[in-house]
């Protein structure tokens, strides 16, 4: 739950809006069911529902749990922005493998027309669906998703990070997974350390962008020998890391 839905006193949860709607009407809960909230940052409790309407739920803490479902390492995507409906397949796929921060960004041959004026409204959808992918998958923290970058700014924000990968389907030399294991042996993808793999749109990254990139700290990478759709590109970087990690 958002914090705003989620206030938590020490001994009760007052559930409001989306979800208390999805609570009542799609889960068809009953007064003294039991269900997990989390607040999607730090917090899991076990609450036995007391009162139930379909605006607001009112539940009783039973328990503090400790469950950990995130993986140590904090791993961004960095996409550039997708045709159609693919940022979102992205996301909530991308949320349930285990990625930490989701950031969109514009480059070269990026296809679709970025519309600002449309910004807050799509950022809102993004976000509802790595919410409720995050529930579904159970884990303790909601993926965030940050607003649509210019290729510079993420150029500029990946500096912040660890380890940056860009996949670049022409890198003949550097495969991903020996590139992992040597990030893992320099202690680079520890707990809290942050990852960046950064995805190109349809059209690809351009040779200059590749260039720009590395300068930028990025390492190029491929992910083997045949040519991935750009929704499949993350989700395999994403998957070779966390099977390298044991994550
Ligand atoms: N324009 C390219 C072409 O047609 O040859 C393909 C671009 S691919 C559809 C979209 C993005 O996925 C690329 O920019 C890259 O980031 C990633 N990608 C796809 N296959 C890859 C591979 N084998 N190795 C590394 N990156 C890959």
């Amino acid at each position: 739950l958002p914090p705003e839905q989620f206030h938590l006193t020490t001994q009760t949860v007052t559930i409001e809006g989306d979800d208390a709607h999805h609570l009542a009407r799609v889960m068809r809960a009953e007064i003294g069911d039991k269900v997990i909230c989390s607040n999607g940052v730090d917090r899991e409790v076990l609450v036995r529902i007391a009162e139930l309407d379909k605006g607001r739920v009112t539940a009783e803490i039973v328990e503090e749990l400790t469950m950990d479902a995130e993986a140590a390492v904090q791993v961004w995507i960095a996409q550039s922005l997708p045709k159609g409906d693919k940022m979102e397949v992205i996301i909530q796929k991308g949320t349930e493998i285990g990625a930490a921060r989701f950031l969109p960004f514009l480059s070269d041959r990026t296809i679709v027309q970025y519309d600002a004026k449309k910004e807050a409204k799509r950022s809102e959808r993004w976000q509802k669906i790595a919410k409720e992918a995050a529930e579904q998958a159970h884990r303790n923290r909601v993926p965030q998703v940050e607003s649509v970058h210019s290729w510079k700014q993420l150029l500029q924000r990946a500096k912040e990070a660890d380890v940056a990968w860009i996949c670049y389907e022409k890198e003949d030399g550097q495969q991903l997974r020996p590139a992992i294991q040597q990030a893992l042996a320099q202690g680079k993808l520890g707990p809290g350390q942050q990852v960046v793999i950064a995805v190109g749109p349809e059209g690809g990254f351009t040779e200059q962008e590749i260039v720009q990139a590395e300068e930028a700290g990025f390492q190029s990478v491929s992910l083997g020998s045949r040519i991935l759709r750009t929704e499949t590109a993350a989700m395999v970087g994403l998957t070779c890391l966390f099977y390298e990690t044991g994550e």
